[in-house]
């Protein structure tokens, strides 16, 4: 039987864990947290990311647990709609995006998940890469050995260092900060408010809860004090006032937005990268979840038919055209968040429809 290990139990690694599970492997998850911790916001998960969990047979039970987004709306600081998105025209389906909570995704995933020995408070130490498999030495300081090692373990990834060396990340932008709410009752769909002090992004992730993502504008990497972030964001219209109104900073999870280089390969001999340790990029596109649902099933796909030898090279040459795309919608969307305001909203009246259609014509289309 052969054996294979998976460092990270995010999105990425439960997937793969769920998608490989009924295909006769031994499956081993390494976890470097003591138990389950998902940070406390939600995640927009766009349709191509949603048909993933369909083909990982999640999709209804996330459906249930989430909310479906039909629309996407971009008001400016006094409510006024600059641009309404109609999903279901972008992405050819019904009902086709998702907001979730993290957390009730992850469970979504733990639940789907059944004969994968979990260990907790485990991290990979050292590899060693034989021509038929690969030798690992875990924190415990046990040695094991395993056909395959699949390197789900975000951004920072110990197991891309340990086979690719220190790929240096770009710092994108500083202070993001999100946190989940009490869901306005005329909030229903994905609804941005923008202006030139930055952009409040409010997402129901289910009937009572929303979750918002705000970031300042700002030249360069400047930081504020955290209780003064929202300051502008006071004056914007309703219900952004109210939300503010029971705000608490230090109930907010705040990061700075970082991207991953492009690899020219996702990993080597037999290990292979996946989710954001392979392709990790900030949000812009929202696709982070989505791609690593997707990567799961094409490497459980490939696993079943492909010489595990020169699995890494056709892994990577199937993902890039929706990786690389991605990658460069992504870094112009950055560009035109940093245009000046006047020159944003005039682009999204004229243009805005025509690029968001554009940015996911092809990842519509279902991969194989
Ligand atoms: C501010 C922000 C907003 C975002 N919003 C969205 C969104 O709306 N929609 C979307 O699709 N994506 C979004 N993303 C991206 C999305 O969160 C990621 O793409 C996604 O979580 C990647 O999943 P992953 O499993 O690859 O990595 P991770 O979620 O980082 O999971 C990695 C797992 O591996 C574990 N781990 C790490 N190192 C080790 C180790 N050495 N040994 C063992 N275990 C280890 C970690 O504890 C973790 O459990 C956002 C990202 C950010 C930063």
């Amino acid at each position: 039987m052969n054996k294979i290990l998976i460092v990270g139990g995010g999105i990425a690694g439960l997937a793969t864990a769920r998608a490989l599970q009924n295909q006769g492997y031994y499956i081993k998850l390494i976890e470097k947290q003591s138990k389950w911790q998902t940070s406390g916001t939600g995640l927009y998960l766009p349709s191509n990311g949603v048909i993933a969990l369909d083909k990982l047979g999640l999709g209804d039970i996330a459906r249930k647990k989430g909310f479906l987004i039909s629309s996407r709306n971009i008001k400016d600081a006094k409510g006024k709609t600059i641009l309404d998105l109609d999903l279901e025209k972008i992405w050819g389906r019904e009902k086709p995006c998702l907001g979730i909570n993290r957390k009730v995704l992850h469970e979504v995933l733990i639940e789907g998940t059944h004969n994968i020995n979990i260990s907790f408070n485990t991290t990979i130490k050292t590899l060693k890469t034989n021509s038929d498999s690969v030798v690992i030495e875990l924190s415990d300081d046990s040695k094991e050995e395993y056909d395959l090692i699949i390197g789900a373990d975000g951004l920072y990834s110990k197991t891309r260092e340990l086979i690719l060396g220190d790929v240096p990340l770009r710092k994108v932008t500083a202070q993001v900060c999100r946190f989940i709410t009490k869901k306005p009752p005329n909030i229903n769909s994905w609804t941005l408010h923008i202006s030139s002090s930055g952009q409040f992004l409010i997402i129901p992730i289910d009937n009572d809860t929303a979750y918002c993502y705000v970031n300042r504008k700002t030249k360069g990497f400047k930081t504020f004090e955290e209780k003064q972030y929202m300051n502008p964001f006071k004056k914007f219209a309703s219900p952004i006032p109210e939300i503010l109104d029971k705000w608490n900073p230090s109930n907010s999870y705040w990061n700075d937005l970082e991207e991953l280089p492009k690899l020219s390969m996702m990993g080597s001999g037999r290990v292979v990268l996946i989710g954001d340790a392979a392709h990790g990029m900030p949000p812009f596109m929202a696709q982070g979840g989505a791609l690593a649902l997707e990567d799961a099933i094409a490497l459980s796909n490939l696993l079943k038919n492909e010489n595990w030898n020169t699995m890494v090279a056709t892994f990577s040459k199937n993902r890039a055209s929706r990786i690389d795309w991605t990658r460069i919608r992504n870094q112009k969307r950055e560009k035109l968040s940093k245009l000046p305001y006047w020159i944003a909203k005039l682009g999204l009246k004229k243009v805005g429809e025509k690029n968001w259609t554009e940015d996911y014509k092809p990842l519509s289309e279902i991969p194989k």
